[in-house]
């Protein structure tokens, strides 16, 4: 019959327990989920800062509308790209030390527009093994060459380009090199060595281009992310995390924004965002700039939950507020979070094919909103549940 595979792959990953479904959540806020009429505190959201239902980025939503109206009418090179729009790119731009930005519609618009864009035929894509699927997608429909090195591992990342210097002598052209990474990782919520990727970028004159999903907000003094390490030739962010609305962004120089605007199908052929959710995120980075307090709760808490959990916990530690727990199985995983969530506790269970075979794991992450009750009773039942 025809299309036959659309229920035979469906099958397939029930039997694999790969088989997902979704919940439909009735309420939440970066501390507690409401699901199928039961109350969780919630330690799966992507809400890292607890700005989600803010008051100000709410007013700010309803100004906005008011102001610019809910819809953009028209992608930016029309008549899409209003002062809500400018203003936020302004100050992203001021806030990551930039000379210019534009918008997208999603993160992973963003990250397919930029790696189609930069997958020139001329060059040559470094992506570290754990990027976003977006950047794996962009790349790989580019007509660049695109290279995996393993996660982190700057000395293959050194030989890989060494290899590509040697080559390109007998060239009259050299390649053009770009470096993709993650500022922290999804899955791990481990960071990348920022530092050392601009140092070896300069070394080989190649771009380096970072994905601050889960770094913006986050990381730096005023949240600005990875640029608060070194200089990143092009940050990329989504708005749909700790920022608090929908959208992103990509920070960089006046001529790759020239050169997006000519000729990124992405950032052309789409509605601009909704210039009311571009005036509320605005509202968002100023908060997010002046609030210190929300990072450094990040950070206490996370050490807290370090500190409770007992010896055997295999706890992967790091700055950001992503903290996974490594369990490998997949079936004892999903009991795990079974256990949990008859205790009241909402966390995800990541599997593959999102992380390597076997290493499957709990997926924690720590907002802004949540209390030091809440770490306490997370750690208390993990050291219960996983013996
Ligand atoms: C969430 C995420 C994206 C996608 O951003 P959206 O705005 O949700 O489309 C891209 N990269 C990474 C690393 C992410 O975690």
């Amino acid at each position: 019959m025809a299309f036959d595979f659309l229920t035979a792959d469906v099958e397939q990953q029930k039997q694999r327990t790969r088989y997902r479904a979704r919940q439909c959540v009735a309420e939440q806020n970066g501390r507690h989920v409401k699901i199928n009429d039961e109350n969780y505190l919630n330690f799966s959201s992507n809400d890292y800062l607890g700005l989600n239902h803010h008051p100000e980025i709410n007013l700010a939503l309803l100004e906005g509308a008011q102001r610019f109206g809910t819809c953009a009418s028209g992608s930016s090179l029309i008549t899409g790209y209003s002062y809500a729009h400018q203003a936020l790119e302004n100050d992203i731009c001021d806030w990551l030390n930039k000379a210019n930005c534009l918008l997208f519609a999603s993160g992973f618009s963003a990250n397919n527009a930029l790696m189609q864009a930069l997958g020139h035929k001329s060059c040559q894509l470094y992506l570290d093994k754990l990027s976003h699927a977006s950047l794996i997608d962009g790349a790989l429909s580019s007509d660049a060459k695109v290279k995996r090195f393993l996660h982190n591992d700057m000395n293959q990342l050194q030989k890989f380009l060494t290899q590509c210097q040697q080559h390109s002598v007998d060239q009259v052209n050299a390649t053009n090199n770009v470096i993709v990474s993650e500022g922290v990782f999804s899955m791990d919520g481990d960071q990348a060595d920022v530092a050392n990727l601009a140092k070896i970028s300069q070394q080989h004159q190649a771009l380096l281009y970072l994905d601050d999903a889960h770094s913006i907000g986050v990381i730096g003094e005023s949240g600005e992310g990875s640029s608060s390490v070194a200089d990143v030739d092009i940050v990329m962010a989504t708005f749909g995390k700790s920022i608090a609305t929908s959208g992103a962004f990509v920070a960089c120089d006046n001529g790759l924004a020239e050169y997006l605007i000519n000729f990124s199908r992405h950032y052309i052929y789409s509605t601009a965002i909704s210039p009311a959710l571009a005036w509320a995120t605005k509202k968002s980075i100023s908060i997010i700039q002046n609030e210190h307090w929300r990072r450094e709760k990040i950070a206490e808490l996370s050490q807290l939950l370090a500190s409770k959990l007992t010896g055997n916990i295999p706890l992967l530690k790091n700055a950001s507020s992503i903290h996974a727990i490594v369990i490998g199985d997949e079936t004892a995983t999903l009991n795990v979070c079974q256990k949990l969530r008859n205790k009241g506790i909402w966390l995800t269970a990541i599997r593959p094919p999102t992380v390597p075979n076997n290493s499957s794991r709990l997926r924690v992450t720590i907002t802004a909103s949540h209390e030091v009750k809440d770490i306490n009773y997370l750690a208390n039942c993990i050291n219960e549940v996983i013996e």
